[in-house]
């Protein structure tokens, strides 16, 4: 479908070589035993030693000059409105800036900040339809933002749903921040959504902004969303007993984010690799929203998670980009042969202590980024946001 095609990047051939470290993304096998990427027409299509990858006809050549090379990162939750502007905090360029703390890719839990955002049924599922187009067709930075996702009302009915999937919609933002906050309607609207083919996700937890509502774990069991959006609350965290019976009542995902209470996305966390389920975490920034906008945020959590949560900083990079794929359904978010070219180079910052990069994110450090690539395409290089980096990559030829 025409709304479904993805910007043009035009053909090329990316290589990337003596790359120092290669994170997959993959939780299973987090570290790859290679040192050169090579992507076609913005796709990765061999990965390996350099000797035995064909590096011929290359349009652009990044020398990594050892630093390390992961997928793109994935915030898992945020709220845009349009372009690249957000009238919560009155920031413009945050998209941007968020792709300078290595986000190559974004999903909506909702166009909520829509200044006279409307609420009955017909002006709801226009503004998703206009969300997932206008973003779809720019992309702030490179970004890809995967936004169009109405906050389903009481009025809905089922055709609502099959219309706005015919339509291009693929999310439902933030179940609970409109009128349905009980778990049967919740439910059964949920369900109708994933007939067709609509990711869901759910506010949980205490009110975030006056008008909000308590979504405690009965209406998250109950609503039985593909995501359980921001387990450690959007502030307001439930108590440890009800994340507990969250994560062992259902296989849903676990998301953890930036803006929530820090010490129940630990207790999700130990909670989660107890059972076995650290394939369940994924990671978001809820932002922009009341604390702020964040740009490093998802590399904070990552911090965050492998610092105090005692996890090794390559796991923790699963969660922010192989886990959020697999479980998002999206052909970035880890290093294989066919996956979207979207990379995060970066190193050890200049000073932090540890042997190397991941030692010195498991000490609660952040990396210093040099380079993001979006589908094969160079789009930024040393970052404006990040600490600087020991050592930075550089393109050694492009055509
Ligand atoms: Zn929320």
């Amino acid at each position: 479908m025409a709304h479904d095609a993805p910007q043009a990047t035009g053909p090329g051939k990316l290589v990337i070589r003596n790359i120092g470290l290669l994170l997959s993304g993959a939780l299973e096998r987090p570290i790859l035993d290679a040192d050169t990427i090579v992507a076609e027409n913005g796709r990765i299509s061999a990965i390996g030693r350099r000797k035995d990858v064909d590096t011929e006809g290359a349009t652009t050549v990044v020398d990594a000059h050892g630093t390390t090379v992961a997928p793109g990162l994935i915030d898992s939750h945020v709220h845009p409105v349009a372009g690249d502007w957000t009238p919560r905090q009155n920031q413009i360029g945050w998209i941007d800036s968020f792709l300078h703390g290595g986000v190559t890719t974004m999903i909506s839990a909702g166009e909520v900040h829509m200044p006279g955002r409307p609420r009955d049924v017909v002006g709801l599922k226009a503004m998703a339809i206009f969300a997932q187009r206008s973003f779809w067709t720019l992309r702030p930075g490179g970004v890809k933002v995967h936004a169009g996702a109405p906050v389903i009302e009481c009025e809905m009915v089922e055709d609502d749903f099959r219309e706005l999937a015919a339509a291009g919609v693929k999310l439902l933002g933030e179940v609970g921040l409109g009128g349905v906050k009980d778990g049967p309607t919740a439910r059964k609207m949920v369900g109708w959504a994933r007939k067709y083919g609509i990711q869901s996700t759910i506010h949980t937890g205490g009110p975030s902004i006056p008008g909000s509502g308590l979504i405690d774990k009965d209406v998250v069991l109950e609503a039985d969303t593909d995501v359980v959006g921001h387990i450690n609350g959007g502030h307001t965290a439930l108590p440890d007993d009800q994340i507990r019976c969250i994560c062992e009542g259902c296989k849903r995902g676990l998301e953890l984010v930036h803006n929530g209470n820090e010490r129940s996305a630990l207790f999700t966390l130990r909670t989660a690799r107890e059972m076995g389920d650290l394939n369940r975490i994924i990671l978001g920034t809820d932002s922009p929203a009341g604390s702020g906008v964040q740009p490093l945020g998802i590399l904070r959590m990552i911090s965050l998670l492998s610092s105090l949560g005692e996890v090794p900083a390559e796991i923790a990079f699963c969660f922010a980009t192989g886990n959020t794929a697999r479980l998002r359904a999206l052909d970035c978010g880890l290093i294989e042969v066919g996956r979207a070219a979207d990379f995060v180079i970066m190193d050890q910052a200049q000073h932090s202590p540890g042997r190397n990069i991941l030692e010195s994110v498991q000490l609660g450090d952040l990396p210093g980024i040099g380079m993001t690539i979006i589908d094969g395409i160079v789009r930024t290089q040393r970052s404006r946001n990040t600490p600087p980096a020991g050592k930075v990559p550089e393109i050694v030829s492009a055509h």
